[in-house]
């Protein structure tokens, strides 16, 4: 049973569809390919410490974060899935150690740092590489590949429990053969260090629509993030995958407007044949973004489409009810399985990646 609301705005997770969507990347994926799972960004919004206890006992064989204090968090709840973490401050490799996460290092001075460390305290640590073949964010070029393999050779305290790349744009057609480029330069790279590092050291480059796009690449282990919270990036799942958040609100009152009032701030909205709207307990604040105002979001009120009229508020947002008969206390949807979060994020031009990531931590999660 759902617990009693007191704040208005709940972001309900299904975690049956959850067990759903994990499944189905299971099946699709070969029967020895390895699972990491990405719960950065709290668990893209659906709430990190639940859903690594849901995936834990689903038999996901990695997690990932993107800072050290998100593992640090995962452990504190209990969470004993192995833990990549992403972006590791240098200051945070103690904390690495302490918990039993495992950092990317990206960079020759990284890995002499790490090493370092693990030498002066007599440490071992299992540590995960980034190797860059084209997105230019974080990791190891090729032309680092010598000093690198030397790296590994003389360290004794490191243990290379993965090597990996990120590809820039596995979900568009565009980049695709930048993509393969991106997977041939990996493919080197892997011969190249597969001469030093032990048989059992995993290799992995997919992240969701990398699995859907290049299945023959999965190597040792694909990366899942989006398609597990359900957003089909591809288009090449049909309605597979199913939506496991539903971010709701209640009205809290509602009242009729006459031809030329306005509504909100500055004046924005109006009906200009007059009708009823309802103000609902979501705002910006909440993460329902402004850039939602005056008719670029809608939500769903007994199943029917309401106009957000005027701009968004802090933590509240007006939307027009003319057509339908409501009162203080029904229910608007405002993300979830009848509302596609694809179509909203490109009505406000962004992804659906942050318009999850956004929902606030004052939103209550509630799970069923
Ligand atoms: N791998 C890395 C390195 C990432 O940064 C991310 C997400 O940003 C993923 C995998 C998962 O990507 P997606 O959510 O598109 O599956």
């Amino acid at each position: 049973r759902l617990q009693q609301r007191i704040h208005g705005t709940t972001l309900e997770i299904n975690l049956n569809a959850l067990t759903h969507n994990f499944n189905f990347y299971k099946r699709l994926v070969k029967p020895e390919t390895k699972m990491m799972v990405m719960v950065k960004a709290f668990a893209y919004g659906g709430g990190a410490v639940e859903i690594a206890n849901h995936l834990q006992t689903m038999g996901a064989d990695y997690l990932a974060v993107a800072f050290t204090d998100e593992g640090v968090a995962l452990r504190k709840h209990g969470i004993s899935l192995p833990i990549m973490v992403l972006n590791p401050l240098e200051e945070s490799i103690d904390l690495c150690h302490e918990y039993a996460l495992e950092p990317v290092v990206f960079s020759p001075e990284f890995f002499k740092k790490v090493n370092q460390y693990c030498e002066v305290n007599e440490r071992s640590l299992s540590i995960h590489l980034d190797l860059d073949t084209g997105m230019h964010r974080l990791g190891f070029e090729e032309k680092h590949l010598e000093e690198l393999k030397e790296l590994i050779s003389k360290s004794k305290h490191l243990t290379i429990a993965s090597v990996y790349t990120h590809l820039v744009g596995a979900d568009e057609e565009l980049h695709r053969d930048f993509s393969l480029e991106q997977i041939h330069s990996f493919q080197r790279m892997k011969s190249e260090l597969e001469q030093i590092l032990p048989p059992n050291t995993l290799f992995h480059a997919l992240n969701s629509a990398g699995i859907a796009a290049f299945p023959e690449y999965q190597f040792d282990m694909v990366r899942l993030g989006i398609g597990l919270y359900g957003v089909e990036v591809t288009g090449k799942y049909g309605n597979s995958l199913r939506s496991i958040s539903t971010l709701k609100t209640t009205i809290s009152q509602v009242k009729t407007l006459n031809p030329g009032e306005t509504v909100g701030y500055s004046r924005k909205g109006a009906l200009p044949q007059g009708g009823k709207i309802a103000t609902l307990g979501i705002g910006y604040a909440d993460g329902y973004d402004r850039r939602f105002s005056n008719g670029k979001g809608y939500v769903l009120i007994q199943g029917k489409k309401a106009p957000v009229v005027g701009n968004v508020c802090m933590d509240m947002c007006m939307v027009d009810v003319s057509d339908l008969d409501v009162k203080p206390g029904d229910e608007a949807i405002i993300y979830g399985e009848q509302i596609s979060l694809k179509e909203l994020a490109s009505q406000i031009g962004t992804i659906p990646y942050e318009l999850l990531t956004n929902i606030s931590t004052r939103v209550k999660r509630v799970y069923y």
